[in-house]
């Protein structure tokens, strides 16, 4: 008997694995790679919002647990996944310049909004300048993907087949899959749960976004900001992500010669360098209606779990919300209300 099967190894599952090997848990999981938001992400982490420079939600304090919970993977798997990264938001105009000051003179905001800068970056113009973040970065979260997926392997801990709903039978204490007995169940498939019987009257809109990955001979260290981001590809020097659309209708993850003339539209807006597109990706990011993630029990069988929603924000949020949700599971603690999938019980309005 396991104490858990989780269905989903995108960062919301990784992050769940953490949870169970830190109490010690004897479990299987789940992957199929019908999803791949978590692998094609560019995996920044920043706590502002910057169309408005206000804090995202509660990410001051989710981002220190979620760089906890990366620094803990990098001494297990001897590699280097964070990589602190400073975010130049190029400002537009006088206004934006005096909305900066003020904004990072606000509590929360002062420990990443820092100066205006008018060093020249390579490729781009910005006659107002750049408002710098610092604390900001990127996850190599598909490097961390892999090497979770080759230790779990390792440890027979890791099924790479469809998890088919329709096997699963479910017992007051205890869930029966195929041969595999466990206490509880988690179901982290990302947009995926659509698919998923037990869970798919929850609110998951689902949002695709689409990235280029470019060379060029410009040098820009900077993750630069304006109506598209230029990344670093962490892993490949002389390579940057360029990103992301967002398309609420279209929900497969094939990349469209629509959103690559989008970017690169953008893109020649901001960058005057010549550049090469290398490749494209596409994946459906798990957004919800109130933007908020998804955790909690099915409201029939306790011993079945979501752990989804995670939206435009995997990175910060994912450690978190994984750790309420095992917390509950396990200890009965509550979760934060805003999470919790019981604000969509219609008999509980
Ligand atoms: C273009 C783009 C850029 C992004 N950039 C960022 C960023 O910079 N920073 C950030 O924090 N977030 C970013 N995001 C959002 C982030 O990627 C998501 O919040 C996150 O990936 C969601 O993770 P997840 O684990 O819930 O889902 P997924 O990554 O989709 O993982 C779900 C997993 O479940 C598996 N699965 C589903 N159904 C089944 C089944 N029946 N059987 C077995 N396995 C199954 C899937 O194959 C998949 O591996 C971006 C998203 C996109 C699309």
């Amino acid at each position: 008997m396991y104490d858990y099967i989780l269905v989903g190894l995108g960062i919301a599952g990784w992050s769940f694995v953490r949870q169970l090997d830190e109490n010690r848990q004897n479990y299987i999981v789940f992957d199929n790679r019908s999803q791949q938001s978590t692998r094609i992400a560019g995996g920044m982490f920043n706590p502002v919002i910057l169309k408005r420079f206000t804090p995202a939600w509660k990410a001051h304090d989710m981002l220190k647990y979620a760089l906890l919970q990366f620094q803990k993977a990098e001494w297990q798997y001897h590699n280097k996944y964070i990589h602190y990264i400073d975010i130049y938001r190029k400002l537009t105009g006088v206004e934006e310049q005096n909305n900066w000051i003020a904004a990072s003179d606000k509590p929360v905001l002062s420990e990443y909004m820092k100066e205006i800068t008018f060093e020249p970056v390579d490729g781009i113009d910005a006659p107002f300048g750049f408002g710098v973040l610092r604390g900001t970065g990127i996850v190599n979260v598909s490097h961390l993907l892999n090497d979770t997926a080759a230790d779990l392997k390792k440890h027979q801990k890791l099924i790479e087949t469809d998890f088919d709903y329709k096997q699963l039978h479910i017992y007051p204490d205890y869930v029966s899959y195929r041969h595999i007995k466990a206490r509880k169940i988690v179901f982290a498939e990302g947009y995926g749960l659509k698919q998923n019987p037990f869970f798919n009257d929850l609110p998951l809109t689902g949002t695709k976004g689409e990235m280029l990955m470019i060379e060029t001979e410009a040098d820009i260290p900077y993750i630069i900001k304006s109506n598209v981001f230029i990344a670093p590809n962490v892993a490949q020097k002389g390579q940057y992500y360029v990103g992301a659309t967002y398309n609420w209708d279209d929900k497969t993850n094939m990349p469209t010669a629509a959103a690559r003339s989008h970017l690169e539209s953008k893109l020649q807006q901001l960058f005057y360098k010549p550049y090469k597109v290398i490749s494209q990706k596409a994946g459906i990011r798990p957004t919800v209606i109130d933007r908020r993630p998804l955790a909690g029990k099915h409201p029939v069988y306790k011993n079945l779990a979501v752990l989804n929603g995670m939206g435009t924000r995997g990175v910060i949020l994912a450690p978190t919300v994984s750790k309420q949700l095992f917390q509950y599971l396990e200890f009965d603690i509550p979760m934060m209300k805003e999470i919790d999938i019981k604000r969509f019980d219609k008999k509980g309005e």
